[in-house]
């Protein structure tokens, strides 16, 4: 098939034209990009694929397909345009990630547990044995920006400039929201995990849009937690649901020693008890 096609080798598959460049190969054979988009695994398996695996893998992947026929999606959870959505067909106890795992098609009983985290700190678990929230600090922590905010307003305003606060650029607290869904029982997968960006406080470091769209994005996965507890671990959910614990997030260990060395200042507590409790934090 012209110019691109590298005509010599055909698929093995399909016996169609492969690309000239860069075509995937399997024990130095060339797949066709049809063919080769079709193959969906963990990076691992992907490359010590034989012949005999991917004839075994196709001959998966068309039963995988054919539950697309009755894939009926019950309820959706958009992520965002390149994070793609999470469907799940609660009557046929199916699921996919639209971005993810090739969109091939799970049941709900592959799934061993989920994690729901900010970047690297936990806010949400469930497995057959517990479900469990926890709380992560970041509202707290953006609440405790606005008066950075109103002070750069502040000043501002003092030396009658018109760039209200551009000075000041508020950090994310974190760059990713991140959906892990620990899988058992699958032949190809072992985790399918998506990543939701955070929310940023834009230009004008609006700390009200950021708590609006945070709220909104933790209600969204609060809601997928329940729904995948619900089908996946129904035992956990009666008494556990909604539960939140205290913190998971880590600590700063700079931070935490800068708070402690101003409380000795202060007086607030002796050189004894700071020695102490920074040697435990240097230890962390
Ligand atoms: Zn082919």
């Amino acid at each position: 098939m012209g110019l691109f096609t590298n005509d010599k080798r055909p698929c093995v598959i399909c016996g169609g034209g492969t690309p000239r460049l860069f075509y995937t190969e399997v024990e130095g054979n060339a797949l066709c990009s049809t063919c080769a988009d079709r193959i969906s695994m963990e990076s691992e398996l992907r490359q010590n694929l034989t012949m005999e695996d991917l004839y075994k893998y196709l001959a998966w992947r068309d039963e995988n397909d054919a539950l697309k026929a009755a894939f009926t999606v019950t309820k959706e959870y958009k992520f965002g345009w390149l994070a793609g959505a999470l469907e799940i067909d609660e009557e046929h106890g199916l699921w996919r990630l639209t971005s993810e795992c090739g969109g091939i098609i799970f049941q709900f009983e592959n799934i061993a547990a989920f994690y729901i985290s900010e970047d690297n700190v936990l806010i949400c678990t469930g497995s057959k044995d517990k479900y469990e929230r926890y709380d992560s600090g970041v509202r707290e922590q953006v609440l405790s920006l606005q008066g950075q905010v109103q002070l750069a307003r502040a000043l501002a305003m003092r030396d009658d400039r018109d760039d209200n606060n551009r000075e000041l650029r508020l950090e994310k607290p974190f760059e990713n929201f991140i959906l892990t869904l620990e899988l058992k029982d699958h032949p190809y997968w072992h985790k399918a995990e998506v990543k939701l960006s955070a929310p940023s406080f834009g230009g004008d470091n609006d700390i009200q849009y950021y708590m609006r769209t945070y709220n909104e994005t933790v209600a969204k996965l609060d809601e997928i937690a329940d729904v995948l507890t619900h089908y996946c671990f129904p035992a956990v959910t009666e008494g556990t649901a909604g539960t939140v614990q205290q913190a998971a997030a880590p600590v700063d260990v700079a931070t935490e020693i800068k708070k402690f060395k101003e409380l000795l200042d202060m007086g607030a507590i002796t050189q004894q008890e700071f020695d102490q409790k920074k040697q435990q934090l240097l230890k962390m």
